[in-house]
């Protein structure tokens, strides 16, 4: 279509594009920190695949974006640790390499200023537990390197609490898993409930003083996945002050996508197979050679079209069951299929098009694009020990 090759910016409102542009813009979880460890990616440079780099996000008129540190949840230990460390070099390098462009935001008055001198706040989560090696003094030290926020599982259980996709262990949390949460609540670190488990989340709740989120999860009454929110706990976390970060991957946000892909039990090993076999162990490369394979599987017809507008429709959920003030943005870019329209970053600007077309008001449209994970964060921060509060 012209229109999108003539930038996706010009194909909206002009109303659209103002208040987008005057918003800031918080993308609170993507997984591009994987294209960082290979050596020559350039996050200056404009890509023609993947979903993220500079250029792209001045694009979307991003504010700050979250840089998801992940390994996988079969490695474990200090290994976990060493890699996660690795991650966290990466994107420290990365942010040095471009800090004409970006600066690492250890807090939400960073985002502020980051905003405030035209630059992007980049900030890190880990997502899994499993890179605690079990050690608080390990979570001391990401959080001394600029962890805001961890995912407490990927798809696997850790050693101390329960993922969504994984038969539960610790019914929730264990003990120690809630010595974690007590201890991300000290330091004024973000408890993310993406991928745990409903009785894990529960626990959460019921363990946390501060309010908790969800960096990318979708809505469960919509795509019936383990990795989405049902209504219930959606309710909690807001009512805990928490946000609901939607996330946009097709298989979380499209029931019909994801009914075809369990339907065809054998699509997820081919595609596993097909990516293995072009890009080896490569995970910088996987997601996005992933996505590719997913969209010949589109074209070809073997699994469903799914349209980005589809995230519209979660959102429209999350508000209704949340109010306004508890819903974002999670996009997952670089470590989910995109549906089709939201393939990158500079895509983004639609979304606040679209929410006008559904009758937001510009302050709740400002809210979701960013303001509430802005007042989320500052709320987390305000339950940090004193000390430890700059
Ligand atoms: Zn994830």
């Amino acid at each position: 279509m012209a229109e999108v090759e003539s930038g996706v910016a010009c194909s909206i409102s002009s109303r659209a594009h103002d208040l987008h542009f005057r918003s800031l813009v918080i993308d609170t979880h993507v997984d591009t920190t994987q294209r960082l460890l290979s050596g020559d990616f350039d996050l200056g440079a404009a890509h023609a695949d993947g979903s993220i780099d500079i250029p792209r996000m001045r694009e979307g008129g991003v504010g700050a974006i979250f840089f998801a540190v992940w390994i996988p949840g079969t490695v474990t230990g200090a290994e976990a640790v060493e890699r996660a460390l690795a991650q966290i070099e990466a994107v420290h390098r990365s942010v040095a390499r471009h800090s004409h462009d970006l600066v690492l935001a250890r807090s939400a008055a960073d985002i502020l200023s980051a905003r405030a001198a035209g630059r992007i706040a980049i900030l890190l989560g880990v997502e899994g537990g499993h890179m605690l090696n079990h050690d608080l003094g390990v979570l001391r030290q990401y959080a001394d390197l600029g962890v805001r926020y961890m995912t407490l599982t990927h798809m696997r259980n850790t050693d101390w609490a329960d993922a969504s996709t994984d038969a539960p262990l610790h019914n929730g949390l264990s003990d120690f898993g809630k010595d974690v949460i007590r201890e991300m609540n000290h330091l004024g670190m973000a408890v993310d409930v993406s991928h745990t488990s409903d009785k894990a989340v529960a626990d959460v709740l019921a363990t946390s003083d501060a309010p908790v989120f969800a960096s990318h999860s979708s809505c469960h009454a919509i795509c019936a996945t383990p990795r989405n929110l049902r209504d219930d706990l959606i309710r909690a976390i807001a009512a805990k002050g928490g946000v609901i970060q939607i996330n946009f991957h097709m298989g979380f946000i499209s029931q019909k996508f994801r009914e075809a892909e369990k339907a065809g039990a054998q699509f997820e090993r081919e595609i596993e197979a097909e990516v293995k076999r072009r890009v080896g162990d490569d995970h910088g490369r996987f997601m996005i050679e992933a996505d590719n394979v997913v969209r010949e599987m589109v074209a070809e017809g073997k699994l469903p079209r799914v349209e980005w507008t589809d995230i519209l429709d979660h959102i429209d959920r999350a508000v209704k069951i949340a109010g306004a003030d508890h819903v974002g943005l999670g996009s997952d870019f670089d470590g989910a299929n995109m549906p089709y329209g939201m393939e990158d970053a500079s895509r983004l600007p639609q979304i606040t098009d679209a929410l006008l077309d559904r009758g937001y008001s510009e302050e709740d449209i400002q809210r979701i694009l960013g303001g509430n994970a802005l007042r989320f964060l500052q709320n987390v921060e305000a339950f940090a020990q004193p000390s430890l509060q700059k």
